[in-house]
């Protein structure tokens, strides 16, 4: 319920009732930017459900769970769709498929409503896809996007769009802290050694990632951290409070990497997840982590 965000996203709560509820002010394109919320989804879809249930706007914010939001829920209302990437990205046909549906179906008033989780994750023919559908928006058709940072989307994307930051989660900012300082010291040993990292690093592995849950752990957090040093090279500061202590390391990742360095690096990283999911042989896959993060054998 769209509620139960009143407090833990103020603002983005505050200023949706505001427009939406009481000036009937709507948007055809939101871009929500996650900041790693874990429950960014949850949020984005009571917000469509605001959008499309009629009831949520007579009272205020509470349907009782009416025929409507509970086929949202369910996947089955013809004037939502929830698109995420297939595999590693969202793909044009899904985009096509989505265009079609809501060309078709529902002739009467309603709201129709989409959401891209993942709106970082559009490979080039989708993001253009998406931007033609962005360009020549069709009344009644709104579009959220979902994204961790704006600066993985394309500007001309995020230009149609109003914008929202939500606030990380507290959970996710008290990352066990002998895991974050291993993430640490691990980075810093692959950009100031490269493949060497191999062999200093075993301790790690059999202490640390004996598991496919610590591994996934432990590589999110890595991926975090080349996001926090892409930020700061963008933006000068820090996004993510669990790497405030680990500024001057930041620093000098920033200084050795230009941004597509950190792209190339953070999208190494995004393949992990299913490289672990099919590979049984973990020292392996760390090991071609290391190479591939070092920019090859020869570096
Ligand atoms: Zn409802």
């Amino acid at each position: 319920m769209f509620e139960d965000y009143r407090e833990i996203q103020k603002n983005f709560y505050d200023t949706m009732i505001q427009s939406i509820v009481n000036n009937q002010k709507v948007n055809h394109a939101y871009f929500i930017e996650t900041n790693g919320y874990e429950d960014s989804l949850n949020l984005a879809i009571s917000f469509a459900k605001i959008l499309i249930c009629t009831s949520h706007h007579t009272n205020y914010n509470d349907c009782k769970n009416c025929s409507i939001c509970t086929q949202v829920d369910a996947g089955s209302y013809a004037n939502f769709k929830l698109i995420e990437p297939d595999g590693l990205w969202i793909k044009k046909e899904q985009l096509l498929n989505l265009q079609i549906d809501f060309k078709t179906k529902s002739l009467d008033d309603h709201f129709r409503v989409y959401i891209i989780n993942g709106a970082d994750r559009l490979n080039k023919a989708a993001a253009n896809s998406m931007l033609k559908f962005l360009e020549e928006p069709e009344e009644n058709i709104i579009a959220i996007l979902l994204a961790p940072h704006r600066y993985q989307v394309l500007k001309t994307i995020i230009s149609r769009c109003q914008i929202f930051q939500l606030i990380p989660s507290s959970s996710n900012e008290k990352a066990d802290t002998e895991m974050l300082s291993n993430v640490v010291s691990f980075c810093m040993s692959i950009e100031e050694s490269g493949t060497k990292t191999i062999a200093f690093c075993s301790q790690i592995w059999d202490n640390i990632l004996n598991s496919k849950e610590t591994l996934l752990e432990f590589n999110q957090l890595l991926l975090d951290l080349y996001e926090s040093v892409l930020h700061y090279q963008l933006e000068g500061s820090l996004i993510q409070n669990k790497f405030d202590s680990y500024l001057d390391e930041i620093k000098q990742i920033a200084k050795k990497n230009s941004s597509t360095q950190l792209l190339n690096k953070m999208e190494i990283l995004y393949k992990i997840p299913k490289k672990v999911q099919l590979n049984s042989n973990q020292t392996l896959l760390i090991d071609k982590l290391i190479i591939d993060l070092s920019g090859g054998v020869n570096a």
